[in-house]
């Protein structure tokens, strides 16, 4: 058997158990323990999609040794993606030599050019994020995670993006404002962990979780904007647009039994496919639950 058809097997199992109740996932870890063996590159990757399945199965479990090594399986494969990104992360090419190694084996094997198409094409199968081996940068990362964490349990972001997911985003978000990692750079990282973790300001760390404030947003608050009185003004506005959108996209999106929402786990959900960004970025799919509203994206 080959790697592909090895991975394809698991993958089979696996989106079994992230279509059932968190239910039946006894044998998650074993298979996520046969992926970690198994010497899955580029092109496996990308033909399938297992970084998806991966997350999936992540997002599902209530079993923390398959969230973990989940993340690290995830986290694995992106090293793939660094090639194609290190130049325009700031070049930190030496913080990571474990990654550099690999990429290099992997430049030996394949065309440059092939090689780029293949990224942009993984890219698009992993949830949305950036990738960077800058060492400040990943540090900032953990640091503005574990702010937003502050006082929360894991059921407070269940159909939210994970701390890890929405810190990556707010610390890209800030990074493209400055395009280095200097003083500006880390003062603004630094105001947005101290007011993410106050304890009088519980209000800011959720409207971030549930998307009231984009990580765009929250990259450019002044300290009075992310002030207590001005996020619940926010908030309130979100609730109430939240609820005129999602009546909206009953309207106009597409009904699916496909997808299960994370929430109340029924399959009724209609969704809407945007392009948010630039052109040549993949497509974000937004999904909206039509019997509770929970409401979440991918792409
Ligand atoms: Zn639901």
């Amino acid at each position: 058997m080959s790697v592909e058809e090895e991975v394809m097997r698991i993958q089979k199992k696996l989106s079994k158990m992230t279509s059932e109740d968190g239910s039946g996932q006894e044998q998650a870890l074993d298979l996520l323990k046969e992926l970690q063996n198994l010497k899955i590159n580029l092109d496996v990757l990308t033909k399938t999609r297992i970084g998806m399945t991966v997350n999936a199965l992540r997002k599902s479990s209530r079993d923390d040794e398959v969230i973990t090594l989940a993340k690290t399986l995830i986290k694995n494969w992106k090293k793939f993606l660094t090639s194609s990104d290190s130049k325009s992360s700031g070049g930190s090419s030496d913080n990571n030599k474990e990654s550099s190694k690999k990429e290099e084996k992997r430049k030996e094997e394949k065309p440059k050019k092939e090689e780029k198409e293949k990224d942009k094409k993984l890219q698009s199968s992993f949830p949305a994020s950036t990738i960077t081996t800058d060492s400040v940068r990943l540090k900032c990362r953990d640091m503005l995670a574990a702010a937003i964490r502050t006082d929360s349990k894991d059921e407070d972001f269940e159909g939210f993006p994970s701390p890890d997911e929405l810190a990556e985003e707010l610390e890209e978000a800030i990074f493209m404002e400055f395009k280095n990692t200097d003083m500006k750079y880390k003062n603004k990282v630094r105001s947005r962990i101290s007011n993410l973790k106050d304890p009088k300001n519980p209000t800011l760390r959720a409207s971030f979780r549930e998307g009231a404030i984009s990580a765009q947003r929250l990259a450019k608050m002044t300290a009075e904007e992310m002030a207590n009185d001005e996020v619940k003004q926010l908030m309130e506005r979100f609730k109430k647009e939240t609820i005129d959108d999602a009546q909206l996209a009953i309207a106009q999106g597409t009904k699916t039994d496909m997808l299960k929402c994370g929430k109340c786990k029924q399959r009724n959900c209609t969704y809407n496919q945007l392009q948010t960004r630039s052109a040549d970025e993949p497509m974000t799919t937004f999904v909206l639950c039509n019997e509770c509203g929970n409401r979440w994206k991918f792409c």
